[in-house]
């Protein structure tokens, strides 16, 4: 490999693999964050195509196009985006349960006790609102408003995190004119050959006998995963029989009239559960299914059902693995997006996956020669993203009393991970929440998906019972009706949308 630019002057010859949404982001933000450091080729086939799923989104995405320098209502307007405040959970626990899993926190904390201590205790009191009252972005999903956070992270009625719900067709366009105008430059072809020396790929060979050399190489080429997966062998660790959903089958439809939704919802089905995403042109849905509960035609037919508006294109069936690459990174390959892995679109996690990729790689990006220590770095950092969703997904199925299918009957019984096992435990016993310092889903996310889903704590922090309980019911009282009184200023999400335009 050459030295980086501050080394001998020259760059790292990147090649990027794939055109999606993996590829393009990661195009991107190479370009723009280590432009001295690397030049990017990337290599996409059209005649292949992308997946062109993959439009629920995390806040963090606002942190990508931020450090990027992309302004907001441009890229919301390119890609048919909404604002979303969290996700929508039907059905789950129990068929006729629903609670929203917001972005951001629950009322805030007294003395260092987390603010939901002091809600389980007055809430088997039967004295207290639901604990959604307490968040500024449940209230506000609930009444279809939407405006940004205020700035201080403290004050619980204003504060709450954002995303986007976008055009999954739109934002790898989108991203390919930003990369482009900053210096990546592209090459239309399909790949079909793959020149490697044990476990360092050299070169990529086109349908056309063109050659592409480069230093390191990141495999955006989706589930087909060419260079980590069919090149290097990367070995496959399969979590199918934790998350045995292995189909979707998706199908956009027309808006309804009413009020545009700030939130994507989940519904939980026989065998498996469906999406609905509102856009501004248009409603995204989907069914991800099990194979083994429900056919092709049975989940087609109950996604047409349940549409809210007409049919704009025949359903388009995908199949899938949950699961990932042993390693992400392997030799001077780094796999990126669906190449690397997948874990279903619950909790709207990929493109998150994507983004914490992309960051790793450019914090851990080699100098000279692939080290050790940065691959090693980068592969620690993505597995305990890995396995955190994985367990936060498990807990969606396996939390249910439901028992009126094969389906149910299955998630709810089977043998869940020690992991996860060891958080339950936790919880069930004192309302804690297993602490980590960084990733995705921290205490406010654990606690939405427990309550909502009916695994109530038998004791809480005894610090929460501290304050008498008369005073308190008075200040969790003013702090739900203030919560509702700001919400209720707040322009609906509609409005919202049609100023940014
Ligand atoms: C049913 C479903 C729903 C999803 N919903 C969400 C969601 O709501 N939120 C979310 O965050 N994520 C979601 N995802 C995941 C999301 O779609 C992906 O993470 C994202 O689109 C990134 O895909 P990708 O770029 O890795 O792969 P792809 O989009 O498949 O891109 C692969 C690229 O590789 C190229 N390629 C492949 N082989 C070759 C070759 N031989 N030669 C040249 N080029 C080649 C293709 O042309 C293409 O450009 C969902 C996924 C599925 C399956």
């Amino acid at each position: 490999m050459t030295e980086r630019a501050n080394g001998t002057g020259e760059k790292v010859r990147v090649v990027v693999v794939g055109g999606g949404t993996a590829g393009w982001m990661t195009a991107a933000g190479l370009a723009g964050l280590l432009p001295a450091a690397c030049t990017v080729t990337l290599v996409e086939s059209e005649a292949i195509g992308i997946v062109g799923v993959g439009e629920a989104t995390l806040p963090h995405l606002r942190l990508y196009l931020e450090r990027l320098g992309i302004d907001e209502a441009a890229f919301m307007a390119a890609t048919e985006a909404t604002y979303k405040l969290g996700i929508e959970f039907r059905d789950f626990g129990r068929v006729g349960d629903r609670y929203i899993h917001p972005f951001g926190t629950y009322g805030r904390p007294l003395s260092g006790v987390a603010f939901h201590h002091y809600w389980l205790r007055r809430a088997q009191a039967g004295a207290v609102p639901p604990i959604g009252a307490f968040s500024a972005g449940v209230t506000a999903a609930e009444q279809r408003r939407f405006e940004r956070p205020g700035a201080d992270p403290n004050d619980p009625t204003t504060s709450f995190g954002y995303a986007y719900q976008f055009d999954a067709t739109r934002f790898a366009p989108f991203m390919r004119d930003w990369a482009e105008a900053r210096g990546v430059k592209r090459i239309e072809g399909r790949i079909v050959a793959v020149e490697r020396e044990r476990d360092t790929v050299r070169a990529v060979t086109l349908d056309d006998g063109s050659r592409i050399e480069g230093d390191l190489f990141i495999d955006c080429s989706g589930f087909r995963s060419l260079l980590l997966g069919d090149a290097l062998d990367e070995p496959w660790e399969d979590w199918s029989h934790w998350l045995p959903c292995d189909r979707a089958v998706a199908v956009p439809c027309a808006s309804p009239d009413g009020p545009t939704e700030p939130f994507t919802r989940a519904t939980a089905m026989p065998a498996g559960w469906r999406w609905r995403i509102p856009l501004r042109h248009r409603v995204g849905n989907g069914y991800v299914y099990a194979s083994g509960h429900a056919s092709d035609d049975e989940a087609a037919a109950a996604l047409l059902a349940g549409l809210d508006g007409a049919a704009l294109a025949e359903p388009r069936f995908l199949r899938f693995r949950a699961g990932r690459r042993r390693r992400s990174w392997a030799g001077n390959v780094v796999a990126v997006g669906l190449a690397s892995g997948f874990l279903e679109p619950l909790e709207s996690t990929s493109i998150y996956l994507v983004q914490a990729a992309i960051t790793a790689l450019v914090e851990h990006f080699p100098d000279g020669r692939v080290a050790a220590v940065d691959r090693d770095g980068f592969n620690a950092a993505i597995d305990a993203e890995y396995d955190r969703i994985r367990d936060f997904l498990i807990l969606h199925y396996h939390a249910t009393t439901r028992d009126d299918s094969s389906f149910w009957n299955h998630v709810r019984t089977m043998t869940i991970p020690d992991t996860l096992a060891d958080k339950l435990a936790l919880w069930r016993g004192s309302g804690q929440v297993s602490k980590y310092s960084h990733g995705l889903f921290l205490e406010p996310s654990w606690v939405a998906v427990y309550l909502g889903q009916g695994i109530v704590p038998t004791g809480w922090d005894p610090r929460a019972d501290v304050p008498e309980a008369g005073g308190l019911d008075r200040a969790l009282g003013s702090l739900a009706r203030a919560i509702g009184d700001r919400v209720a200023a707040m322009p609906l999400h509609d409005a919202a949308l049609a100023r940014l335009a």
